[in-house]
């Protein structure tokens, strides 16, 4: 049901979205830019400018020189003001980077790991990382705005609990955001790994006008996210997206679901790993339980079929060709824009892979002949996941949809 507003939240909704505008905007904006963007009264603009600047979130960078009038002083985002730390639990790696409120990555940490630990061991891992990920900079802990973690889904958005992910034993039922707040005495946000890398990708994305497209997340499983209006879809439970056993045709691997070739298993790293020590395109045997061995192999498997090897190249191409099976159902159900694919897994094999889900849907999309759907690989690598953690600590403090700058 739709809420009236009071002044004060009115105001707050206000000042967030100024400040919105500053933190998107490359090269920072004027007073007047602001008055023309968002329609607020001059006075209105002039002190949420103070107040930001007063509470240090921006700066007055330099003048500009307009024909007629005086030059115009523009705001800009002060990057060094707030930070946030963005944390990916992948069952192979896990990723820290620490972000400054323009977006940017300050630090980085990535700890390999054999396989995931329980629960209780693995939150004290990462507190230990995130401590150490911000004491080896020389920025004041007061500073960083909170903890964003992003783990396999499905998970409890609510409690902030994670819910019996693959390939995490013992982790059936798991308080992620409580235990990792009580450790880092942080306030923690837990999404899933794929509507991180859509807030990520979104960001980016944002200072473009692309506010309409899907994210088919490759990692240790499959997953994706909506995005539409420029805001990620949440669902009814914030479980968009559980794309794993989606149909991708006959045949294929048998799944752990008792069918065969849903799209998880057909694309998986370790299975065409598996596959590839089976038919002698790589040597064996692979320890089933060490991950990060498994994630060597897969990129060993990529250079494979990279340098010509046949056999590798099969492997990717019917991988590939299962991909564009699901792609097809996921453009045609939500008339996006584009699809972009990313994720850790998706960097070694994201040039075979797009060229061939172009061949494949060039004719098959429903709304082809309407407008063009982009099929586009993220710009933003491995550490993709972890970035949009770091941004949906950055959204949830910061921007107007929360409905006012919950740092104050
Ligand atoms: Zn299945």
């Amino acid at each position: 049901m739709p809420r009236g507003s009071n002044l004060e939240r009115v105001s707050a909704f206000n000042q967030a979205v100024v400040l919105d505008l500053v933190r998107r905007s490359e090269s920072g904006m004027s007073r007047v830019e602001l008055i023309g963007a968002t329609g607020l009264s001059t006075q209105t603009v002039s002190n949420i400018a103070r107040r930001l600047l007063d509470l240090g979130l921006i700066l007055e960078s330099g003048k500009v020189h307009v024909p007629q009038g005086k030059p115009r002083t523009t705001l800009t985002i002060d990057p060094k003001s707030k930070y946030a730390v963005g944390a990916h639990l992948d069952p192979s790696m896990l990723t820290f980077v620490l972000l400054d409120l323009a977006g940017r990555v300050v630090h980085r940490k990535h700890l390999p790991v054999v396989a995931v630990a329980g629960p209780e061991e693995t939150v004290a891992r990462i507190a230990a990382a995130i401590e150490a990920l911000i004491s080896e900079t020389d920025i004041p802990r007061t500073r960083v705005l909170g903890v964003g973690i992003a783990a396999p889904g499905p998970i409890e958005f609510d409690q902030g609990a994670v819910v019996g992910p693959p390939m995490l034993t013992g982790w059936e039922r798991v308080e992620l955001r409580q235990s990792l707040g009580k450790a880092t005495g942080l306030p923690v946000f837990l999404d899933k790994d794929s509507a991180a890398a859509a807030h990520a990708e979104l960001w980016v994305r944002n200072k473009r006008s692309d506010q309409n497209f899907a994210f088919v997340y490759l990692g240790s499983g499959v997953g994706a996210a909506v995005v539409m209006n420029g805001e990620v879809v949440r669902g009814s439970s914030n479980n968009v997206g559980e794309i794993g056993h989606f149909s991708t045709g006959d045949g294929g691997r048998l799944c752990g679901c008792g069918r065969k070739g849903c799209l998880g298993i057909s694309i998986m790293p370790v299975e065409l790993v598996n596959d590839a020590v089976g038919k002698g395109i790589l040597p064996g045997p692979v320890d089933q339980a060490d991950l990060r061995h498994i994630t060597e192999h897969f990129h060993k498997l990529a250079a494979l079929a990279d340098a010509g090897d046949q056999g590798a190249s099969s492997l990717f191409q019917e991988a590939a060709d299962r991909l564009a099976r699901a792609v097809e159902d996921i453009a045609n159900l939500l008339d996006v824009d584009g699809i972009v694919f990313g994720g850790p897994s998706w960097p070694p094999v994201g040039t075979r892979y797009l060229e061939v889900l172009h061949a494949a849907l060039a004719n098959r999309l429903a709304m082809g002949m309407i407008h063009e759907v982009e099929l586009v690989g993220s710009v933003l690598g491995e550490d993709i996941t972890a970035v949009g953690a770091a941004c949906i600590v950055l959204d949830h403090v910061l921007a107007p949809r929360s409905g006012g700058l919950l740092l104050e």
